[in-house]
């Protein structure tokens, strides 16, 4: 059976070597945080080992059930959920006016990444919790402030985010769902699908933050607004009142995260509209979401990174258990672990290296959105948040695809038990897959990145972040570590091509977006694998530094190798992914949409 450890050793070090949480916990507003780093993680650690761990496999086996519009969860989360809000884990974020504890963003990291790990259907709730949370916090009047925010952090009540419709998936400009004025709230009509969390029973209220367009809305994207719609309603006192006109049509069987319920929700069904209440202007509500997305998109790059985390620690002990043949270099006859052969040594590394570079960029990240709304400084919150923007879809985009790569391969390394349900890797495989969909498609993150991020500035931080990363390589090579010193030529190399690369997407985007998108995704991998080795060798420099000092902890050494290893498995896709990139995005939109059914219609006109 599969168990979770979380990696403190590789989150310790990214948090404090890499990501400077000791400068972040000197950032104003977050002065007293400094001292309670240390024993969050440890805490957060056990309640993922002994609270949430043990509900994974059980939960997935179990799934929810959906009986008349009521939801029934899997035995043990309502009260994990309920022992999670007791804790004080969902106010992590939160400010102390609405009930929570204000500490950095940064320390989402590990702490999200636990949760998930030990957990990720659970883990959804409190995710899109903390989205509703947000909006309200970004848009709401004082009085919606006060009226739900501290119960969402209490975890008396949960919230939903209800973007989602059978015409509007990842084009939310096609919303129909609509809100009629009435006095002081509003009359909502529609249906939303694929809700997570969108009825259950781990709380007697549920707060939905909905998308609708209000009458006369202008069309496209600046004609959606956003809506409180609570399950019951609130009475004047903060007691809960009569039931709204939401219903849950049913839950859909999914292949993963079975243990929380995506749920087709009906607003209004049984006559005038389900009451709402307006949240920030009318018509601004995608843009609200927007502001939100980059939390929410950060959350999901490391719900991927925790899955393959989980799956690898589970790979790495039954390497280490399963005898087959003998060593291929050694007279013993003797069988041996499988984790000797070189092989399924190259497996292991392949996901370590990806999993402590994602880990490392992911973190490095969230510092920097703590800078973008925490420095005293301007000029250091605008470089930061330019940093953020154009990583985020990277963090969301690359991590959770390189995340589908690290559970395949820990899955193969368990050979024909890997494909068997009660080894509980298969549930990683399948519950990984949903983290390249919601939250916007792995096409969506690369038109993001693409369309907004580097065309729009005309790829200004791009080459800002391309700058740093070529004088890091410099650095690298004047490392008195060989193995680190030699770091320093694929960086630069990978470096150099990336740059080149964006250039000429940056040149065809004018002439043929089209051509400039074709391979969006493939560019967006490709600034994946750089940046996330920018991170990984930043570690192996300080681990170099710290071996030199005499300390003798062989994670330092680990590092090193794990470093080498990405420079000469992982980085070198650069020169395919650059070659890919110009000389292969003219051949998408070359043929027209007959050629991929040519078979069937000549078929069909013999
Ligand atoms: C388990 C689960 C939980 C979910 N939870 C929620 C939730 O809580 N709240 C909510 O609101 N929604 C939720 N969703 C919905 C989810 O966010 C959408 O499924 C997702 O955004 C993709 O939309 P879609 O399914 O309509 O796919 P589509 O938009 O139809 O996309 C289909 C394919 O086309 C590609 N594509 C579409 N447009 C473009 C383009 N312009 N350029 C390039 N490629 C493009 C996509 O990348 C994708 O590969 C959930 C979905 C699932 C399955």
């Amino acid at each position: 059976m599969s168990t979770y450890r979380a990696p403190l050793r590789d989150m310790q070090f990214v948090l404090r070597e890499l990501a400077g949480v000791d400068e972040i916990t000197k950032l104003p507003g977050y002065e007293d945080s400094g001292d309670v780093i240390d024993a969050i993680l440890e805490e957060a650690s056990t309640f993922a080992t002994e609270v949430l761990d043990p509900l994974n496999q059980s939960g997935d086996k179990e799934g929810c059930t959906w009986n008349n519009g009521e939801v029934t969860t899997p035995k043990g989360f309502k009260e994990a959920y309920k022992a999670f809000a007791q804790a004080g884990w969902i106010g992590l974020p939160v400010s102390t006016e609405h009930g929570g504890q204000a500490l950095p963003q940064l320390l989402l990291g590990p702490t999200l990444e636990m949760w998930n790990g030990a957990n990720v259907g659970f883990a959804n709730g409190p995710l899109l919790n903390q989205g509703a949370i947000e909006a309200i916090e970004l848009a709401g009047t004082e009085e919606l402030k006060h009226r739900y925010i501290p119960k969402l952090v209490s975890g008396e009540w949960m919230g939903t985010m209800c973007l989602t419709e059978p015409q509007a998936g990842s084009d939310l400009a096609a919303v129909r769902s609509t809100a009629q004025p009435e006095g002081d709230h509003y009359r909502i009509k529609g249906q939303k699908i694929f809700i997570t969390f969108g009825e259950h029973d781990m709380a007697p209220n549920i707060i939905h933050l909905v998308l609708a367009r209000l009458p006369d809305a202008p069309l496209g994207t600046k004609g959606i607004s956003m809506f409180i719609v609570p399950k019951v309603l609130v009475n004047d006192d903060g007691s809960l009142g009569e039931r709204n006109d939401v219903h849950c049509a049913g839950i859909e069987h999914k292949m993963g995260i079975n243990a929380n319920p995506t749920c087709t929700l009906n607003y209004g069904e049984n006559g005038v509209g389900a009451i709402g209440y307006l949240v920030g202007e009318p018509n601004r509500g995608l843009e609200y979401m927007f502001v939100m997305m980059n939390a929410a998109r950060f959350s999901v790059g490391v719900q991927g990174l925790a899955i393959a985390d989980r799956a690898y620690q589970h790979a790495v002990e039954y390497a280490k258990e399963r005898i087959q043949f003998r060593d291929a270099a050694s007279r013993d006859p003797q069988a041996v672990a499988i984790i000797k052969h070189p092989d399924v040594r190259r497996m292991l590394l392949s996901c370590k290296s990806q999993i402590e570079a994602m880990r490392a960029l992911a973190y490095v990240t969230a510092a920097s959105l703590d800078y973008s709304v925490k420095s005293a400084d301007e000029a250091v919150r605008k470089e930061h948040k330019a940093f953020v923007e154009l990583m985020i879809p990277i963090v969301k985009g690359w991590c959770t695809e390189t995340a589908q790569e690290v559970c395949s391969t820990a899955l193969q390394v368990f050979g024909g038990m890997g494909y068997i349900e009660e080894t509980g890797i298969a549930q990683q495989y399948r519950d990984v897959r949903i983290t390249t969909i919601y939250e916007g498609t792995t096409g969506i993150q690369g038109l993001d990145l693409i369309g907004r991020k580097l065309v729009r500035d005309m790829g200004a931080s791009a080459t800002k972040v391309l700058k740093q990363i070529g004088s890091f390589a410099k650095e690298l090579a004047g490392s008195s570590n060989a193995e680190v010193a030699a770091l320093a030529g694929p960086l630069g190399d990978a470096t150099k091509a990336l740059g080149e690369t964006a250039q000429w997407l940056g040149m065809n985007a004018m002439g043929d977006l089209r051509k400039a998108f074709a391979c969006s995704v493939p560019f967006l991998k490709f600034f994946g694998i750089v940046a996330g080795g920018w991170q990984l060798f930043r570690g192996a420099k300080i681990a170099a530094e710290k071996i030199a000092a005499g300390d003798n902890d062989p994670y330092y050494a680990a590092k090193i190798q794990t470093a080498t290893f990405y420079a000469h498995h992982v980085l070198t896709q650069y020169a395919f992914l650059q070659k890919q990139i110009t000389e292969g995005s003219g051949d998408v939109m070359a043929g027209s949409d007959d050629m991929f059914d040519v078979e069937r219609r000549a078929l069909a006109t013999a």
